[in-house]
């Protein structure tokens, strides 16, 4: 499928190829997993508030339903692709099964500049694509959730979308969704507070201090500052955030609670705020730190830069921020990768746990969320760790060939159908 064919998805493919080939996996089962299961491309027709219409496309790719309902977020950014989306279903697949949850792998996206729409054409295309995808979606089958560019505001119009067509509420139809409906506590921060969980548990392993760790997150979107302000809390030195337009160095650290307060409350630039030096992205990376967050977009760590980075620990807070080739610099360097399958799991983990929630209508206290998460990605990691020694493999592709073998299992006692 030449649709297929870039960057993204050719990253996702390169690690799966390398994690089968050192597992010797089954080369029957590792065709059909190196493609998407099904994949849907739609037409959106939106009236804009000038009374136009304009014609948007969205995608919706399950990679793997062997191990239960394919799960995944939704995208809404302008360079979404086919290749991304199939590449970002194929990471929902590993992750989902790293972490155990019953779940395979999907994603959606359309590609639209969100902040660039009103209120009212948002609400509008994400019901005209949430019909259009309807066919694939519930919560037995694929179950959408926040991703960059979309939020609880998103996933309740896509709920409601859905329980129009059927007739009745349907919470369990996404996670991510608003408390008033079925959402779970504690699901908005989950990804920033899982990889603060694992950061933690990669500190104690290497024997670093929180308390003298200085740490630089990419990206204050949802995981980067949820991350920042729990990595403050527990005590770390927060030294420089960014978003797309650059970021805020303070050595001294950063004012989490404040900075959130003008850049969330009030609508301040990060720059405006004036409360560090201002930096770019590119500087950001290469700042000497404890911790490293990548938590914007995919591929911001390449060959290019991967020489300059000078962490000790990189957590990866978003998908895919780093490329093979530089994995390889980063490692022969000595900095311990968190993967993002394994670092950002948490906001899938509090999915699942949004997911059960609605299935039994009974709701549980934020602690019992927090706690249950810090088990399920704590364990996670000490497996990763163990495994990642014991066949002397990077923590990624242990991370890889763990999920991977999960899904293997799961193919070869269901069999190939017909
Ligand atoms: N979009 C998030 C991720 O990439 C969460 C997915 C979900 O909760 O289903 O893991």
């Amino acid at each position: 499928m030449t649709e297929l064919n870039n960057p993204t998805f050719r990253l996702a493919v390169a690690q799966f190829e390398q994690a089968a080939a050192m597992m010797h996996l089954d080369p029957n089962l590792h065709e059909r997993l190196k493609m998407p299961e099904r994949s849907l491309i739609v037409s959106i027709p939106v009236r804009m508030d000038d009374d136009t219409v304009r014609m948007f496309t969205g995608y919706r790719v399950q990679h793997d339903s062997s191990r239960g309902p394919s799960k995944g977020g939704i995208r809404y950014h302008p360079d979404v692709n086919l290749g991304e989306i199939a590449a970002l279903a194929m990471w929902m697949t590993w992750k989902c099964a790293l972490a155990g949850l019953p779940y395979g792998g999907a994603k959606g996206g359309v590609r639209v500049a969100p902040k660039k729409l009103s209120r009212g054409e948002l609400q509008r295309l994400t019901r005209r694509y949430a019909t259009e995808i309807f066919p694939l979606i519930g919560p037995d089958k694929d179950v959408p959730a926040p991703d960059v560019g979309t939020d609880a505001q998103v996933m309740a119009w896509i709920m409601d979308t859905y329980s129009q067509q059927v007739g009745f509420a349907v919470p369990g139809s996404v996670t991510g969704k608003p408390l008033s409906i079925g959402g779970s506590l504690g699901r908005e921060e989950a990804t920033g507070r899982g990889v603060v969980d694992v950061t933690l548990e990669a500190m104690r392993h290497l024997r670093l201090d929180i308390e003298n760790a200085t740490v630089a997150v990419q990206g204050f979107g949802n995981v980067g500052s949820n991350t920042a302000r729990i990595m403050r809390e527990v005590g770390a030195k927060v030294i420089a955030v960014s978003d797309v337009t650059g970021g805020l160095y303070n050595a001294k650290g950063l004012d989490i609670p404040e900075l959130l307060r003008r850049f969330r409350g009030d609508g301040q630039p990060l720059r405006e705020t004036k409360m560090g030096d201002w930096i770019s992205n590119e500087e950001l990376l290469e700042l000497d730190c404890t911790v490293l967050v990548p938590a914007a977009l995919s591929e911001q760590i390449t060959h290019k830069n991967a020489a300059k980075v000078r962490c000790r620990i990189l957590a990866e807070g978003a998908n895919g921020p780093t490329t093979l080739d530089a994995d390889q610099i980063l490692v022969d360097k000595g900095v311990f990768i968190i993967p993002d399958i394994l670092a950002n799991s948490g906001g899938v983990i509090v999915s699942y746990f949004e997911w059960v929630q609605d299935a039994q209508r009974f709701f549980w206290k934020e602690q019992d969320i927090r706690d249950r998460l810090h088990e399920i990605i704590t364990a996670a990691f000490h497996r990763t760790l163990q495994f990642s020694t014991a066949q002397r493999a990077t923590m990624r592709m242990a991370a890889l060939m763990s999920g991977i073998d999960k899904v293997a299992q799961a193919h070869l006692a269901r069999g190939l159908f017909p």
